[in-house]
């Protein structure tokens, strides 16, 4: 493959942006290449600037379940931009998409719009915050909600103690209010109950982690979170950013059927439009300003663009029902994935949940934080670049989920095995 142009474009954003990119992930860095610069995409391909076509499992970091410039979403999103492109001001289709998103969510009572999921998390942990009038979250080790500064923090030594930042600029005052718990361990989350009993406002916790890889949360764990916050009167906060209509049609909460108070959608929600939305309990919801005190507020929140785009995308998903065929094809992928490793005598474990997946370079079994740590990073950079050098663009760390469209059929995973097989077999 030829990547002049995309060379001598990383050469000119290097000198605009940090490190050419305008989110770090996307600079390839972790494994050690450059990244093409994409300048179109159609169904389940992109194309960069040098004319390379890929395969793409990222879909925008997972947005993208209709694929690349689907013909309903561009001609909606055309049609509405002809009518205006921003009011501040209320419209019909804010509650258009609410109302849709009620369909797959029905715990969203009330609902507010903004613009990204890191708005989501950030504008719901304030809410509980100000509704419980307490001080502390606890988030998990690995799970990742946006870069909000409560969130960005780490285990500090001793886990009943406080988190440390783990960004400069996050203030050490505000980090020591989130306390981290480990994933899929009840036990970790009950321990810091315990010590903190009467100011824990929130759990915020992605039911199912798609930021150390793929995740699959035990069902009593997700249980026992609930359990928690109604005996301590904490709110339980699922961010859905990214499981939301990828784990199942109603997300994880539907999936394995916990209830939380507060949900934050993003991604899909938007249908590769910047959208984002909290929303649960009215009684909760009803905390925010205009009604109640707390503060939250965004000039181009509920965005007539983003929502049309995010309810066509909607629409046609209630239409389709694509879920089970997406999930089908995941699951067939990951276990042939699995064969040709085993063939080359690579060790491999697969993570697969609704539309999401991701293969790791590890014996397995895979169910916390500390077996994706184990994983063999160097391999996985390895047949990374050379699967996108055969025109496969899969997630580009151990640490993210690969995400499938509507648009990868048959022909798809036939033609992403033979990309593995022949890079493992290059090995
Ligand atoms: N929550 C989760 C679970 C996410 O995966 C992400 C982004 N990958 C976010 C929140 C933040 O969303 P955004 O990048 O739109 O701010």
């Amino acid at each position: 493959m030829e990547f002049s142009i995309s060379k001598k474009l990383l050469e000119e954003s290097e000198a605009l942006f940090p490190g050419g990119v305008n989110s770090p992930v996307r600079s390839f860095r972790s494994v050690g290449t450059n990244p093409p610069f994409l300048s179109r995409g159609k169904g389940a391909y992109v194309i960069d600037e040098d004319g390379n076509q890929y395969l793409d499992y990222v879909l925008s970091w997972g947005p993208l379940i209709l694929g690349h410039a689907h013909k309903e979403v561009v001609k909606d999103i055309a049609l509405q931009a002809s009518l205006g492109t921003s009011f501040g001001a209320p419209t019909r289709i804010e509650s258009q998409l609410a109302q849709k998103i009620q369909r797959f969510f029905p715990r969203m009572e009330k609902m507010r719009m903004v613009s990204s999921g890191t708005e989501a998390t950030m504008s719901a942990l304030r809410l509980a915050r100000g509704h419980t009038g307490k001080r502390k979250i606890i988030k998990f080790d690995g799970c990742y909600h946006g870069h909000g500064d409560s969130l960005l923090v780490q285990m500090g030594s001793g886990g009943l103690t406080h988190g440390t930042p783990n960004s400069p600029g996050v203030l050490e005052d505000l980090a020591q209010h989130t306390l981290v718990a480990q994933f899929n361990d009840l036990d970790s989350v009950t321990k810091l109950f315990e010590a903190h009993s009467d100011d824990i406002a929130a759990i915020i916790i992605e039911p199912v982690p798609g930021n150390m890889g793929v995740i699959v949360p035990k069902q009593e764990f997700l249980q026992g979170m609930r359990d928690l916050c109604d005996k301590y009167s904490s709110v339980l906060i699922f961010d859905e950013v990214m499981s939301g209509w990828r784990a199942h049609r109603g997300g994880a909460t539907q999936r394995y059927g916990v209830d939380p108070d507060l949900i934050c959608l993003g991604k899909v929600v938007g249908g590769g439009l910047p959208a984002g939305v909290y929303g649960g309990k009215a009684e909760i919801m009803d905390s925010l300003s205009p009604l109640g005190p707390v503060y939250q507020a965004g000039t181009l929140s509920g965005n007539p663009l983003a929502m049309r785009a995010g309810l066509t995308t909607l629409e046609i998903l209630d239409e389709l029902e694509p879920f089970e065929t997406m999930e089908e094809y995941a699951r067939g992928l990951g276990r042939a994935m699995l064969d040709i490793a085993k063939e080359r005598g690579v060790s491999g474990a697969v993570n697969q949940v609704g539309s999401m997946f991701c293969f790791f370079f590890t014996e397995g079994p895979v169910e916390t934080k500390a077996d994706v740590d184990q994983c063999d990073f160097e391999l996985f950079s390895t047949v990374f670049r050379k699967m996108l050098n055969k025109g496969v663009y899969i997630a580009p760390s151990q640490y993210e989920a690969s995400f499938l469209s509507i648009c990868h059929q048959r022909e798809e995973s036939d033609r992403t095995l033979e990309a593995f097989q022949a890079s493992l077999k290059e090995i």
